[in-house]
């Protein structure tokens, strides 16, 4: 980050000023100017003025709602008046921690503070596991005001000492409900021993299992309580569709759908990381360009296979649910369930990858018989039943199938691969507003008990498209299940 002057350029624009309005100086209206935004999204609307108040925050929110500049920009300004320009990293202490579950999104988030800070003399950096140490030991034996951390590096950080958090005065807990699922729990406790008693508190959690609240209640003095509905996923723009299918025959019918529905842009789920595997050379033998993300490939690969798919290189994406955390990807049109998911909750997060930025989206499930009873649990969860799609002709294009059952006619794939091309021009029809559950609000599991959600915000007109380092990462591979 460098130092600039106190005044906004002339002629500020409408984002410098309506963000302004919120308490913001100048470096850092200037700044989100600089990223083209041009409006506060309303968890940023509610969740700058907490902060800069020095409030706790308990906020229900969701990737994609604008979240980390809510409490990015406030924290940026609260630490700027001691902000130096010293070289000696006396001057640096870690002044705010920010928590997260994954290493993409570890990096999508310094890479925001980093965007928001880059008027001011204050410093950042991101650890995380599954890459060298010493790097990141030398960067913070410099001084760093702001850190952004997976939990199981920081603690070896805290082993090595080669961090001091002795002065940290803001701690952000991000994604709270992802780092109960993927055990952190403890983690974090043995992170907040290590933190002075007297501190500002921002917990923000797309869900409120039991586990979150009781952690909520324990962290947070008298919090400020921001909801918001995601505005990736509004309820009429993610149309729904359920094959029900044998297991033997799903690669058959999405090689089909791929091809017959000119899929050009697809994210493939499945459970296991080794499925991933396997399912992407089977797509690649069957003529269908796809690559995979999951934990047991390394931080190139899969910034490669993630560049390459958002650049419509590579048509087919299949990814785990855990590496496809967090990923923002922009107006992906299809995603497609291979397999359900472990828990219902996860359906709602993997669908909210598409209908995103006021594009429709479709979320088309492969179900085999013995998923019928997660199929139910997720209807249960929608509080409505998903329709079934009619059964599809796609025998004649299984590459895999008996002689007998395979076309005459040469392998469509094979004498046209799925080519290369520009993202979707044209998104998939409008879909019909679904009843029962609605996707505008965040998911909340049917035991707790929920305030309303408000209306959806508008969608952001201004997008940046993320450089894909910041998109991947995920976890240590021993959180990701092999089975
Ligand atoms: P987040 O939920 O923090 O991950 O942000 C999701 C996306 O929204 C990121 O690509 C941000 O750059 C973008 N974004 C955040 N705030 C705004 C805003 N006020 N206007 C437009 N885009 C925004």
């Amino acid at each position: 980050m460098t130092t600039a002057g106190n005044d906004p350029r002339p002629g500020a624009s409408g984002a410098e000023t309506s963000f302004s309005a919120l308490g913001l100086i100048s470096q850092l209206t200037r700044a989100v100017a600089d990223q083209g935004y041009e409006e506060p999204t309303p968890i940023q609307a509610k969740a700058i003025p907490a902060v800069l108040q020095r409030r706790d925050v308990m906020g229900a929110a969701q990737t994609g709602t604008g979240k980390t500049a809510g409490f990015a920009l406030p924290i940026l300004q609260l630490l700027a008046p001691q902000a130096s320009i010293s070289p000696s990293p006396a001057r640096h202490p870690t002044r705010a921690l920010i928590l997260t579950p994954t290493r993409e999104l570890a990096v999508q988030i310094e890479e925001s503070v980093r965007n928001y800070g880059k008027y001011l003399p204050l410093r950042t950096t991101v650890v995380y596991g599954g890459v060298d140490i010493g790097p990141q030991m030398k960067i913070l034996h410099g001084g760093i005001e702001i850190l952004v951390a997976t939990p199981g590096r920081l603690l070896d950080h805290l082993h090595q000492k080669s961090v001091n958090l002795s002065r940290v005065e803001i701690l952000v807990l991000d994604e709270a409900d992802r780092m109960l699922d993927m055990g952190f729990i403890p983690d974090i406790k043995r992170i907040l021993s290590v933190l002075p008693p007297q501190r500002q508190n921002l917990l923000f959690s797309a869900t409120f299992p039991d586990e979150v609240r009781k952690l909520a209640k324990e962290l947070l003095r008298t919090p400020v309580t921001i909801e918001v509905a995601p505005r990736n996923a509004p309820p009429d723009l993610v149309s729904h569709q359920v094959h029900m299918v044998p297991a033997a025959r799903k690669r058959a019918l999405l090689g089909h759908l791929v091809r017959s529905r000119d899929m050009r842009q697809v994210l493939v789920f499945v459970r296991m990381k080794r499925d991933a595997n396997r399912l992407t050379r089977e797509l690649v033998r069957d003529g269908i360009n796809a690559t995979a993300i999951h934990s047991d490939r390394t931080q190139r690969e899969r910034m490669q296979a993630l560049e390459d798919f958002k650049q419509g290189k590579v048509p087919v994406l299949v990814a785990t649910d855990i590496a496809a955390r967090g990923l923002d990807i922009e107006q992906l049109p299809f995603v497609v369930n291979y397999e359900l998911p472990h828990t219902p909750e996860d359906y709602v997060h993997r669908i909210g990858r598409t209908g995103r930025a006021g594009l429709p989206g479709e979320a088309i499930s492969l179900v085999s018989p013995e998923e019928t009873k997660s199929l139910e649990d997720i209807e249960r969860l929608l509080k409505r039943k998903l329709p079934r799609a009619a059964p599809a002709d796609y025998r004649r294009e299984n590459p895999a199938e008996p002689r007998s059952h395979r076309s005459k006619t040469p392998h469509p794939a094979r004498s046209h691969p799925v080519r290369p091309h520009p993202p979707r021009q044209q998104p998939a029809a409008r879909p019909a507003s679904p009843p029962g559950f609605d996707f505008s609000k965040p998911y909340e599991p049917a035991a707790s008990a929920k305030t309303p959600v408000p209306a959806v915000p508008p969608p952001h007109r201004h997008r940046q498209q993320r450089p894909t380092a910041a998109l991947l990462g995920g976890l240590p591979a021993k959180r990701e299940p092999h089975k």
